[in-house]
C-alpha cells in the first residue's frame, strides 16, 4: 500500500467542511499502526445525529482535479501543482476497513476533485462505497458527496449506500460563482443536483458548505442563500468555511476572511433553525453595509426590539426564545414549570438553565427587573 498516498488524500480532506466535524483526532497520539499513521490527518470526531459523536475517516478519492476554482489548491489554475493521487476503489475499501476494525472508526466521508469527469470520478467512489457495503458488510454512517455535474443515475446509486449526501453549493449566486470558477455553473451543476438529493430523501438527509469571503459577497447575500437552502432543499445542515488564501493560487492574495465571521453566520443561522426568527428580523441584526457585527447577534436583536422586561410568568414561549441566555429547551423548561409554580424565581430559571447575567436586562421577575436596558 502506498501510504504516502493514503496520506496525501487523508490530508487533503480537511478542507470540505460539509460534515459536523468538530474536533480532529490528536496527531500526537503514538501507534505503530502505519496506516493509522498515515490516516491521522483525516480521522475526527463527528456529531452524525442528535447527541452522538462518531469517529469519522473523511478523505478524498483523488485530489487531481480538471476545475479551475481560484481559491482551490487541487485546481487547474494553481501553479504549484503537488503530487497527485488516486485510489483504487479497493484500496480505499480496505484501508477504511482496516481502521474500522482496528481503531473504532464508526463513519465514512468520501469526496473527490474531479478526474476526467464527475462521471468517470464518482464511479470510482461508487465502486468503494459498494465494496464497503456489501463485500464488507459494512452498516455504519457514510457521507457521500456528490460532484457538480454529475448524472442523475449516479446520484441515484449513490442515495443506495449513502447514509448523509452533500454538493457544496460555494457561493451564493451564479454571479458570484462566475467570480472563482469558469467551469461549475450553479443552477444546472450544483442546485439542480441538490433538488435530486432532496427528492431521494438520504436517511440522514442532505448538508452543503458555502465558502465565506471568497468572492466579496456580503452576509446579506449569504442569509439570502441560507434561506433558500432552508426553505427549499430540506438541508440537514448549511456549513460556512472561511476563506483563507492558499499560496499559488490565483486568490492567493486576498485577504482571508476572517474565523469570527463564520461564527457570528453559524449563530445567525442556529436562530433560525431552531430558535424560530423570521428571516426579518434576523436581516434587523445587519449593519447598513449588510454585514453582521462581530458580536452575538441575539444581543443586538434584543437591545433592538426589547423595550420592556420580559415578564417570565406570563411570556410565551416565542417571547423567551427572543431573551439572551435563554434557548429552546430552557424556555420550554420554563413553560412547564410556570403550570405548577405560577412566579417563577430567579434560582429556578437559573436551574432550568437560563444564563442570568445575559438575560437580566431583559427580564422581569416576581415584579423585579434591572432598571434600564440600557444598563446592560
Ligand atoms: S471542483 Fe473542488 S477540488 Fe476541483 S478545483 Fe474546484 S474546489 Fe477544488
Amino acid at each position: 500500500m502506498d501510504l504516502n498516498k493514503v496520506r496525501h488524500l487523508s490530508d487533503a480532506g480537511r478542507f470540505d467542511l460539509a460534515c459536523e466535524c468538530t474536533t480532529q483526532k490528536a496527531r500526537e497520539k503514538y501507534t505503530e499502526d502505519a496506516i493509522q499513521q498515515a490516516t491521522l490527518g483525516g480521522i475526527y470526531t463527528s456529531h452524525i445525529t442528535d447527541g452522538k459523536t462518531v469517529k469519522i475517516f473523511k478523505t478524498l478519492m483523488t485530489n487531481s482535479c480538471t476545475h479551475d476554482c481560484n481559491y482551490c489548491q487541487n485546481s487547474t489554475r494553481c501553479t504549484k501543482q503537488n503530487a497527485k493521487f488516486m485510489y483504487e476503489p479497493d484500496e480505499l475499501a480496505k484501508v477504511f476497513m482496516h481502521l474500522h476494525k482496528n481503531h473504532d472508526i464508526e463513519g465514512l466521508f468520501i469526496s473527490s476533485g474531479i478526474v476526467k469527469d464527475a462521471d468517470f470520478t464518482t464511479d470510482k467512489m461508487l465502486e468503494t462505497v459498494k465494496l464497503v457495503r456489501q463485500k464488507y458488510n459494512f452498516k455504519g454512517y457514510i457521507h457521500f458527496k456528490v460532484l457538480p455535474g454529475v448524472s442523475y443515475d449516479k446520484v441515484r446509486e449513490a442515495r443506495r449506500y449513502a447514509t448523509r449526501m452533500s454538493i457544496n453549493i460555494e457561493a451564493t449566486s451564479a454571479q458570484r460563482i462566475n467570480e472563482f470558477t469558469s467551469i461549475k455553473t450553479f443552477k444546472s451543476d450544483i442546485l439542480r443536483r441538490q433538488a435530486w438529493i432532496k427528492g431521494m430523501s438520504p436517511p440522514s438527509g442532505q448538508s452543503t458548505q458555502l465558502v465565506v469571503g471568497a468572492a466579496g459577497e456580503t452576509d446579506a447575500e449569504v442569509l439570502n442563500m441560507m434561506r433558500w437552502e432552508y426553505d427549499n432543499m430540506d438541508l440537514h445542515r448549511m456549513y460556512y468555511s472561511p476563506f483563507n488564501p492558499i499560496s499559488s493560487t490565483p486568490f492567493e492574495a486576498r485577504e482571508a476572511a476572517p474565523k469570527w465571521r463564520a461564527h457570528r453566520l453559524y449563530n445567525v443561522d442556529w436562530l433560525y433553525r431552531k430558535y424560530g426568527y423570521e428571516f426579518n428580523e434576523i436581516k434587523e441584526i445587519l449593519n447598513d453595509n449588510g454585514m453582521l457585527p462581530n458580536e452575538d447577534p441575539k444581543t443586538i436583536h434584543a437591545k433592538k426590539f426589547l423595550t420592556q422586561p420580559i415578564d417570565v410568568s406570563s411570556a410565551t414561549k416565542e417571547e423567551l426564545l427572543r431573551v439572551p441566555g435563554i434557548g429552546p429547551k430552557t424556555a420550554q423548561k420554563i413553560v412547564e414549570l410556570r403550570k405548577s409554580t405560577p412566579n417563577l424565581k430567579r434560582e429556578q430559571l437559573h436551574e432550568a438553565g437560563a444564563i442570568l447575567h445575559r438575560a437580566d436586562p431583559f427580564i422581569k421577575v416576581n415584579g423585579w427587573s434591572q432598571r434600564t436596558i440600557t444598563a446592560f
